[in-house]
């Protein structure tokens, strides 16, 4: 009697997880240190632009003088942030702002690659924040682009919702060490 797989019972391990776990992702430090953090969300604002909630590691002195593991919680734009190949993204909860989708999808899926920026940024093309150095290029263009050390999506257009997740899933494949 074979059981499809959709009206099988669930395991019992996947029954208890309402929330997914933090993705790990790799935050860009003002002083170009880079850190391994957890990525609990993104979040469009009404101009489209997405912004990111973060947790960094990090200890904390306790009353008795011990230290103890803690975290410090901020947002930061994808201009601070660095998919770490084969980490997935998209079960990373996400919320959509009607109007910045609105926004979001009236850009069609042309990239320029801004080099004179510091740092190298990729954006859609059209996006004002792009300088006049930018020179257009195909979608697989723009996600070698993003691979490379130093490039960075611009969250100004949609460069950065539309890129990253799919960089992310498209270095699963690669089996590359995750540290
Ligand atoms: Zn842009």
């Amino acid at each position: 009697m074979p059981a499809s797989p959709r009206g099988a019972a669930r395991p019992l391990l996947t029954v208890t997880a309402p929330a997914p776990p933090p993705a790990a992702i790799t935050l860009l430090l003002p002083d170009g240190q880079e850190l391994r953090v957890r990525l609990y969300e993104r979040l469009q604002m009404d101009t489209g632009l997405w912004v990111f909630r973060i947790g960094v590691p990090l200890w904390q002195t306790t009353e008795g003088g011990g230290v103890e593991p803690a975290e410090y919680g901020t947002w930061v734009t994808s201009a601070q942030l660095r998919p770490i190949p084969g980490v997935a993204l998209d079960q990373v909860p996400t919320h959509r702002n009607p109007a910045g989708r609105a926004a979001a999808t009236a850009t069609p899926w042309v990239w320029v690659l801004d080099g004179r920026a510091r740092p190298t940024t990729v954006h859609a093309e059209g996006c004002p924040l792009a300088t006049d150095r930018a020179v257009p290029v195909k979608t697989m263009d723009a996600l070698d682009a993003l691979g490379q050390p130093g490039t960075v999506a611009c969250t100004g257009c949609d460069a950065a919702e539309t890129l990253l997740p799919i960089l992310a899933h498209g270095q699963e494949d690669a089996h590359a060490p995750g540290d």
